[in-house]
């Protein structure tokens, strides 16, 4: 069986002038592949199921969750804004959301996903060597999109088309939006995930990649399908009464609210 691997993003947003291996100063060279384009925040997924082997600040790529696939790959998200909040040992599954994107560490300047594939454990936080402990993470991955998805793991999975259906319906999943705030100048959409985070989105941030990730991973089905705008299609417009009401009893955890 190959594993199947997703990129964690729109490859338009992936940097080839500065890919892996591309040479840097001093003599050493890059050792992953950045993606960049996004605010902080910006929920990144895995690129496939696997493990949390390591999930810690380092000083140079800051906040960052090594996953450990069943194919004795390893995979690392580097810089986030903050700690994830899977612990080691947790299982996800390709596509779950792993944290947001961020800035933290020396070796960062600018909001960016620095993505590594280590092909051993060390290798996925940039020790040892070029080609022997880690690979490129485009290529790798251009190998595999079309592999097979593992089954249960033992933890979180990707929801049925049936959870999908129930939460379309529910709205246990959704992008809820404040449409009298936006007429007033502030920008209020909520990305609800059905784990119980909520992730707000500012008026800075790329709103319209930001749902269009949500909507794969989910498969949120569209609230007003006549709509072309995205945020039209696939959120539900509260007024500010009904938002308010909607957060006084949401039971989960809030981002950047
Ligand atoms: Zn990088």
């Amino acid at each position: 069986m190959v594993l199947k691997y997703q990129y964690p993003f729109d490859l338009s947003h992936y940097d080839s002038s500065d890919g892996y291996n591309a040479p840097r100063a001093g003599g050493s060279n890059h050792r992953g592949a950045d993606f960049n384009g996004f605010p902080e925040g910006t929920p990144i997924p895995a690129v496939a199921a696997g493990t949390v082997v390591e999930n810690y600040r380092s000083g140079g790529l800051g906040w960052l969750v090594v996953l450990a696939h069943p194919d004795g790959a390893f995979s690392g998200y580097c810089h986030m804004y903050q700690q994830s909040p899977l612990a080691i040992g947790t299982s996800v599954t390709r596509g779950q959301i792993l944290g947001g994107i961020g800035n933290t560490g020396e070796y960062s300047f600018g909001a960016h996903l620095h993505l590594t594939i280590g092909l051993n454990q060390s290798g996925a936080t940039g020790g040892g060597s070029h080609w022997i402990d880690h690979t490129d993470p485009i290529q790798f991955i251009n190998d595999r999109l079309n592999g097979d998805d593992p089954g249960n793991t033992g933890g979180p999975t990707a929801p049925t088309q049936e959870e999908i259906d129930e939460m379309a319906a529910t709205k246990n999943a959704s992008i809820v939006r404040d449409y009298q705030k936006e007429n007033a100048g502030t920008l209020a959409i909520a990305l609800v995930y059905p784990d119980g985070k909520a992730v707000k989105l500012a008026g800075n941030m790329d709103v319209d990649g930001a749902i269009t990730a949500h909507v794969q991973v989910y498969g949120i089905s569209p609230t007003n399908p006549s709509n072309t705008a995205l945020r039209d299609k696939y959120a539900s417009q509260l007024t500010t009464a009904q938002w308010n009401a909607f957060w006084a009893v949401y039971p989960g955890t809030k981002i950047g609210f």
